[in-house]
């Protein structure tokens, strides 16, 4: 809850003046917290890959959590620092690896079984 004119500090729980861009209590600097902020955005495409990994959708989206992470992981390396999401981005590529790897598997049983059925 917060009064009117004050904020919680976020370090230390505080309560602080709204106009206060270091807190008197713990130190914690506002003006650094919001250059961070302002600095580092989340890929996007690390999320929908580590989203599509976890619906999975009959494996599309496993394709789609491949195709995705591998891009977002590409850009994230690339942004230099500014982007995160990278932990986001091998999730959804392991994710996307191991629903493939089940689809791999149910093909082989399939393939198996119907070769069993066929010979008996
Ligand atoms: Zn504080």
């Amino acid at each position: 809850m917060t009064v009117e004119g004050t904020k919680v500090c976020p370090e230390c729980s505080e309560t602080i003046q709204g106009q206060a861009l270091v807190c008197h209590y713990c130190g914690f600097d506002y003006r650094a917290a919001s250059r961070q902020q302002v600095a580092k955005s989340t890929n996007g495409m690390a999320v929908a890959s580590m989203v599509l990994g976890i619906v999975w959708i009959y494996w599309i989206g496993s394709i789609l959590a491949l195709i995705f992470g591998y891009l977002a992981r590409k850009q994230i390396d690339a942004s230099d620092g500014t982007q995160q999401g990278r932990g986001m981005a091998i999730a959804g590529i392991v994710l996307g690896w191991v629903g493939v790897g089940t689809l791999v598997i149910t093909i082989v049983w399939v393939t198996i079984i119907s070769l069993m059925s066929d010979s008996l």
